[in-house]
């Protein structure tokens, strides 16, 4: 199995490759060459069995050589078993013909530990057979940093540098950065807002020097191995609900797409997957472009569900690549448009291609709040204000095929909204009650590159 840039020029990688190297040379994302195609008669033999075994099926023929069967066996294995959930992923029921994929039954209670427990094994493993260290740094406005830092904590080979903004995340997710005792793990709050982490980011990746040095890895969500993750939860819920013999749509609540975009993949491989609808918070750059064919920036609005709250999507630039019949050539230069202009206009043939697989729809701040307490009213459930820009989406694109949503956090970990909206504080799942007790450990700076690379050098050792 080779994977491909969208843009077209960088390297062919394997899948080993592709998942240590993150964005690829040409600045574009890297894609499987070819999809695996499940038959109707594989997909029915996957219903009611246990998530990791379905995990294995749907992961291994995207792995090529890279982990023998029983490695593989193992590392997802390890990767779920910190899962608070005997099903991993459970569905619920919302409302006739509604179901609700309860993504948060992982160590920090969002969909992202999905995909970040089972790299944090992928990564280790492969670094025991090489011998080799990484030092991981990311940038998060929230739930990206706390995901990647437990599922990197007490590694040997990795030290893990998390930048979040200072002041400007829940206290629940600071105190799920800042509590780990492991020695390899740093988190560092940083003087400024999501985009000045990001720049600072990005100017490290750019310092070849320094990156050389110390073996900079990124584990951001256009790492295809986190999307090749997400794929599974999409064929474990569809079987479950009746797939192959029945289609089934979902609504996923989108931010940089990486989630939705692996049930595309999903699709792509053969699982009967009707609409897959976009859900947009009032950041709606996605549900213009559906809607309008143009791809346009605009500044962000902080909102309920900050976690959405973004304005490059990155995950996008796969589907167009598909979108555009696989001409990296067409891509790039979208890319050069948007980075000239900050927009791009997508062609009438590209967007009539996006609309067959893709709807959208973007929710209001209002809208949000008062989904969380119809739906409490409605289904007495407590949902999380991303999961409400999902639910509110998906009542408007019900068909004849049941509806999943994916309820991409727990309630806890966004209090604050959820009480605004009616009026009960959501706690925190008993296996972590004690997160507010734990001693914090973190590193306040100024927005300085210098003082972060020394920083990194003196703590890695490098
Ligand atoms: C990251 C995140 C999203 C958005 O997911 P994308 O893959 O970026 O589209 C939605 N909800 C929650 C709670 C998240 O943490």
């Amino acid at each position: 199995m080779h994977y491909i840039s969208t843009r077209g020029s960088a390297p062919v990688l394997t899948f080993e490759q592709a998942m240590l190297t993150g964005l690829a040379r040409d600045g574009g994302l890297y894609v499987p060459e070819t999809v695996p195609q499940f038959s109707p008669d594989e997909i029915a033999a996957l219903a009611g069995l246990p998530y990791e075994e379905i995990a294995f099926k749907v992961i291994r023929p995207f792995i090529g050589q890279t982990f023998d069967d029983t490695h593989l066996e193992k590392l997802i294995e390890r990767a779920y078993q910190g899962f608070g959930h005997a099903a991993r992923a459970p569905l619920k029921q919302l409302a006739p013909n509604h179901f609700l994929l309860e993504l948060f039954h992982g160590p920090t209670l969002a969909f992202k530990d999905f995909a970040m427990q089972l790299i944090g094994q992928f990564f280790q493993a492969s670094l025991d057979r090489s011998g080799e260290r990484v030092t991981i740094v990311g940038a998060t406005s929230g739930d990206t940093g706390s995901a990647a830092i437990e599922a990197f904590r007490g590694l040997p080979n990795v030290d893990v540098f998390i930048l979040f903004p200072h002041g400007r995340v829940s206290e629940v997710q600071r105190r799920q950065m800042t509590t780990p005792d492991d020695a390899n793990v740093h988190a560092i709050a940083v003087d400024g807002d999501f985009d000045t982490c990001q720049a600072l980011l990005k100017d490290m990746f750019n310092d070849f020097a320094f990156r050389d040095r110390v073996r900079l890895a990124g584990v951001n969500s256009i790492n295809w191995a986190r999307v090749l993750a997400q794929v599974v939860y999409y064929f474990s819920a569809a079987t479950s609900l009746g797939a192959p013999h029945r289609a089934v749509d979902f609504t996923v609540p989108t931010g940089n797409f990486g989630d939705i975009f692996a049930g595309y993949i999903a699709r792509r491989m053969g699982l009967p997957i009707g609409k897959l609808v976009i859900a947009t918070n009032q950041n709606d750059i996605l549900h213009r472009c559906l809607t309008t064919g143009i791809y346009r920036t605009e500044g962000v609005l902080p909102s309920i569900s900050p976690s959405m709250d973004i304005q490059v999507s990155s995950n996008f630039e796969r589907a167009v690549f598909d979108a555009y019949g696989r001409d990296g050539k067409a891509v790039a230069q979208l890319m050069d448009d948007l980075k000239a202009t900050g927009a791009f206009t997508v062609s009438q043939g590209a967007l009539q291609a996006l609309r067959e697989v893709f709807d959208s729809g973007c929710v209001s701040e209002k809208e949000t709040s008062a989904t969380i307490s119809a739906t409490l009213a409605a289904s007495a459930e407590l949902i999380c204000p991303h999961t409400a820009v999902g639910v509110a989406v998906a009542e408007d694109h019900m068909g004849t095929n049941p509806m999943v949503t994916l309820a991409t956090a727990h309630p806890a970990k966004f209090p604050d909204a959820v009480q605004g909206a009616t009026g009960l504080r959501p706690p925190l799942p008993p296996r972590m009650a004690d997160l507010f007790d734990r001693p914090e450990r973190v590193t306040r700076m100024t927005n300085d590159r210098a003082a972060l690379q020394a920083l990194i050098l003196e703590r890695t050792g490098a």
